[in-house]
C-alpha cells in the first residue's frame, strides 16, 4: 500500500475564505437579505417540487430558467450561463480563461475571492490599487493592464467589502484597455444605480455575474449566473461538469423571477434602511464609507477595531472583520438588517465605543 500523496503545496492560498457561523442572535457578517423570499414563493416551490422526476437527471442546459432570466435582462439564452452561486461562475470563468501562464487582474481592496479562485485555478494574480476613496483609478488601471496582460479583468460593482459602485463610463474604460475578458461581478447590482448589463454584447469582451444570494434572498439555494457574450457561455458550459445544477434549483430560480416586484420592494426598503444606518453610523466616532449595495464599511476611531469586533460579538452581534485585511486597516463592515437588528447593532457599538 503506498503512503497517501500529500496535497499539491498550496501557492499562497491562506486559509481560504471564512466568515464565522457562531450562534448570535443578530447576524450582520455575510451581506444574506434580512428578509425571506415571498411565501408565495415557497408554496410554489413546495408545489412544484412534488412534480420534479428525482429518478431522472435535470435538464443538463438549464434552459427553461436561462429563459426566464434571458427575458429579466433583454439578452438571448446562449448569453446567460448558470452555476452554484457566482462563486462557481467565477471559478468556471477562470478555469476557462485563466490557469497556468495566465494571469487576472485584480484592484485591492475587493472581494477575495476573485484572486483565491485564480490561484485555486493555478492563474497568476495581477494586483492593482483602488484609489483612496476606493474607485478605479483610471491610471492605474492602465498601468496593470498595460504590464500584465490579463486575460481576465476583475471589476467589482458596487464593490464587496468598500460599498461604492463606479461612476458611469468606468466599465466601459476598462473594456477599451483591457486585452482579455473584463468580468463585472454585480452581486449586489440591483442596489446601485448604474450596471454593467446594458453593455453586454456579443462582441463586447464584458461578462457581468449576478446572485440570488442577496437581493433575491436565497442565499441558501446557491444560484448565480453570468449575462455575456454567446462564445464566452459556450466556453463555459464546456468547463461546468455535466448537469451540474440540480433540478430544484433550477425550479427555485425560475420561480423566483415571478416575484420581481417583491424582490424590487426588498431591495428599495434594504436601502432606505442602508441610508439611516449610515445616519446614525455617522453619529458615532466611527469612519463610514458611502455604500450602493447591503452592506456599510467603517473604521472605529477610538478603539482598536478587533475590540470593537468581539465587543459586538459579546453582545450578540456578529458583523465583518475586515481590520486584518490589506488596506483596509481598523475597518468592520456591518450588512443591513431589519431596522430592529440595525438598532440592535447601534445600540451595541454606541456601548463598546
Ligand atoms: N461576488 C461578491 C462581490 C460577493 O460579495 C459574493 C458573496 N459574498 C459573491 C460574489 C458570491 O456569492 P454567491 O456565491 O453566494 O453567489
Amino acid at each position: 500500500m503506498g503512503a497517501l500523496i500529500p496535497p499539491r503545496a498550496d501557492q499562497g492560498l491562506g486559509g481560504g475564505y471564512h466568515s464565522p457561523q457562531v450562534h448570535v442572535s443578530v447576524r450582520l457578517n455575510t451581506n444574506e437579505s434580512p428578509y425571506p423570499p415571498p411565501p408565495g414563493w415557497v408554496e410554489a416551490l413546495a408545489r412544484e417540487v412534488a412534480g420534479v422526476p428525482f429518478n431522472r437527471y435535470p435538464d443538463r442546459g438549464a434552459h427553461a430558467l436561462r429563459e426566464g432570466l434571458a427575458e429579466l435582462h433583454g439578452v438571448r439564452p446562449d448569453q446567460v450561463f448558470v452555476a452554484n452561486g457566482s462563486n462557481e461562475v467565477l471559478q468556471t470563468l477562470l478555469l476557462a480563461y485563466g490557469g497556468p501562464g495566465r494571469s487576472a487582474a485584480v484592484f485591492e481592496p475587493t472581494y477575495a475571492l476573485h484572486s483565491h479562485i485564480a490561484r485555486l485555478t493555478g492563474t497568476a494574480v495581477a494586483v492593482g490599487e483602488r484609489a483612496p476613496d476606493f474607485l478605479l483609478d483610471p491610471v492605474e488601471v492602465k498601468r496593470v493592464i498595460t504590464e500584465s496582460e490579463p486575460a481576465v479583468t476583475f471589476v467589482c460593482s458596487p464593490n464587496n467589502p468598500t460599498g461604492r459602485s463606479e461612476p458611469a463610463g468606468a466599465v466601459a474604460g476598462v473594456v477599451e484597455l483591457a486585452p482579455g475578458l473584463v468580468v463585472v461581478d454585480e452581486a449586489y447590482g440591483q442596489f446601485s444605480p448604474r450596471s454593467a448589463l446594458e453593455l453586454v454584447g456579443d462582441d463586447v469582451p464584458l461578462a457581468v455575474v449576478r446572485t440570488y444570494s442577496k437581493t433575491w434572498a436565497m442565499a441558501a439555494a446557491r444560484l448565480g449566473y453570468l449575462v455575456g457574450p454567446a462564445p464566452v457561455v459556450a466556453a463555459l458550459e464546456s468547463r461546468a461538469l455535466p448537469y451540474h445544477l440540480d433540478a430544484v434549483k433550477q425550479l427555485a430560480g425560475r420561480l423566483a423571477l415571478r416575484y420581481r416586484p417583491e424582490m424590487e420592494a426588498r431591495v428599495a426598503a434594504i436601502a432606505a434602511e442602508r441610508d439611516r444606518l449610515a445616519g446614525a453610523l455617522a453619529a458615532l466616532d466611527v469612519e463610514c464609507w458611502p455604500s450602493d449595495a447591503n452592506f456599510l464599511l467603517f473604521r472605529p476611531l477610538g478603539a482598536p477595531a478587533r475590540r470593537v469586533w468581539q465587543g459586538l460579538l459579546d453582545r450578540s452581534v456578529l458583523v465583518r472583520d475586515c481590520s486584518a485585511w490589506p488596506r483596509l486597516d481598523g475597518c468592520l463592515r456591518v450588512t443591513v438588517g431589519t431596522p430592529e437588528e440595525d438598532d440592535t447593532f447601534l445600540a451595541a457599538l454606541a456601548e463598546v465605543l
